[in-house]
């Protein structure tokens, strides 16, 4: 019988990819993959550490993987393992930690006995490290992930990424290309760029590269499938790349441009190199060329010392932009940051209570926003739903659509039009 093992992914895009990419190497070395309640042999653990839940749920998620089956070898790999792999390793049931780099070679690092809880986690930081991992295409997924960038040298003062992802680094335009090609051949209707910082795609070479001149390469060889953008930070996006954007059919309408805070007191303390009259033009002009697309938006709120009255004003300030969904953060200090240092760390009870509030002034945008679109058309790629009843889709921007089942559809790009609206989103049926 093969030996099993099973991967359980926290946080971004990027860990999902890199997970992808493990079970990769591990189903060409001879493992089958099994669900995570399964008990496999071999149980990884692909953490995610940008706030004190995710480490939480990282912790908790061990603890699962050794009720399941007490004598499966759990390794414990991502963002949380790489910035406090010994924590981890005294963990009850570890029995390796592996650093964001060492995921590239994992089969070498599973090779070498755990004496005791090993770690085995490089610094990121100083010297050259692998930029991405490859994903042959096998999967039987409608879409694909696709690494472009890794790394982050913005220093955001709240944000443990730089330190567990190490400086940014760019993909090779050709390897790129070649990734493309590869997982159109395989049928894939959806490609998503993904990085930790993707704006700075290309200037890290020594020949400067930017994001417009590597889509400006792939599209040409994109065929059917459609092309996702990750987050983009507001300051780059340039005019040229927005008008790209905007005008190719094949790039999905849907922006993600991080805001963080609605106060420029708030922005500047955070190291953000924007204010936000310049967030609320860009979303503006975003708005005005793209009535349709998707604009979301990430928030943190209780960043130390903010105020009721600056909390106030990101709420009023988010009000204003013409989101249609938010993604929001409570503030949790994230030990190494600079923000960890600073006096007038805000009380948990009134961090919750703003998280609650502006979450709902997000629930609200999203319905004002699905709404618009009753009686309309929309391109969906089907997804097997959690009931067999139903298909779960992706719009290409980004809003969920639920349909009933039909095989024929699952994984094609499909214009449905929207019947109504209710509290699972979208509902859809075939034009
Ligand atoms: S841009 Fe800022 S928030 Fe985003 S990963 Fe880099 S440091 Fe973190």
């Amino acid at each position: 019988m093969k030996p099993t093992f099973a991967i359980v992914t926290l946080g971004c895009k990027t860990n999902q990819f890199e997970s992808a990419a493990m079970a990769e190497q591990l189903t060409s070395a001879g493992y089958a993959q099994q669900d995570f309640s399964a008990g496999a042999d071999l149980v990884f653990i692909n953490t995610c550490t940008v706030t004190a839940k995710t480490d939480a749920q990282s912790r908790k998620l061990i603890r699962r993987a050794q009720r399941n089956n007490p004598r499966s070898r759990v390794v414990v790999t991502g963002c949380y393992a790489q910035v406090d792999a010994e924590s981890l390793a005294k963990l009850s049931g570890v029995s390796l930690v592996l650093g964001n780099q060492e995921k590239h070679r994992l089969l070498e690092h599973l090779a070498k006995p755990d004496s005791a809880p090993r770690i085995a986690v490089s610094d990121l930081r100083s010297g050259a490290a692998e930029v991405a991992m490859q994903v042959d295409c096998d999967a039987q997924r409608s879409r694909a992930f696709l690494q472009i960038q890794n790394g982050c040298d913005a220093f955001c003062a709240y944000c443990i990424i730089p330190y567990a992802r190490g400086a940014s680094r760019s993909v090779a335009p050709g390897q790129v290309n070649e990734q493309v090609q590869r997982l159109v051949a395989a049928g894939y209707q959806e490609l998503v760029l993904t990085g930790i910082h993707i704006g700075q795609y290309g200037r890290d070479f020594a020949e400067k590269q930017n994001l417009l001149k590597l889509l400006q390469q792939i599209l040409p060889h994109l065929g059917q499938a459609r092309l996702r953008l990750g987050s983009l930070e507001p300051t780059e996006l340039p005019a040229d790349l927005l008008a790209y954007l905007t005008e190719n059919r094949q790039i999905c309408p849907h922006f993600h441009i991080p805001l963080q805070a609605g106060h420029n007191r708030i922005l500047k303390e955070m190291n953000r190199s924007y204010s936000c009259e310049f967030f609320g033009n860009l979303l503006g002009n975003i708005r005005a060329s793209q009535p349709s697309a998707g604009l979301g938006t990430d928030v943190i709120v209780g960043f130390p010392g903010e105020t009721d009255e600056e909390f106030e004003q990101t709420f009023q300030f988010v009000q204003s932009l013409p989101l249609s969904y938010l993604h929001v953060f409570p503030y949790s200090p994230r030990p190494g940051t600079p923000a960890a240092q600073l006096p007038c760390q805000v009380p948990a009870e009134i961090v919750k209570n703003r998280a609650t509030r502006i979450r709902q002034l997000g629930a609200e945008k999203l319905r004002e926003f699905s709404l618009t679109f009753v009686g309309k058309h929309l391109e969906i790629i089907p997804e097997p739903g959690l009931e067999r009843s139903h298909m779960n889709s992706v719009a290409d921007n980004y809003l969920t659509v639920k349909m009933d089942y039909d095989p024929e559809l699952l994984g094609r790009r499909t214009r449905v039009e929207i019947t109504g609206y209710g509290s699972e989103g979208l509902q859809g049926k075939l034009v």
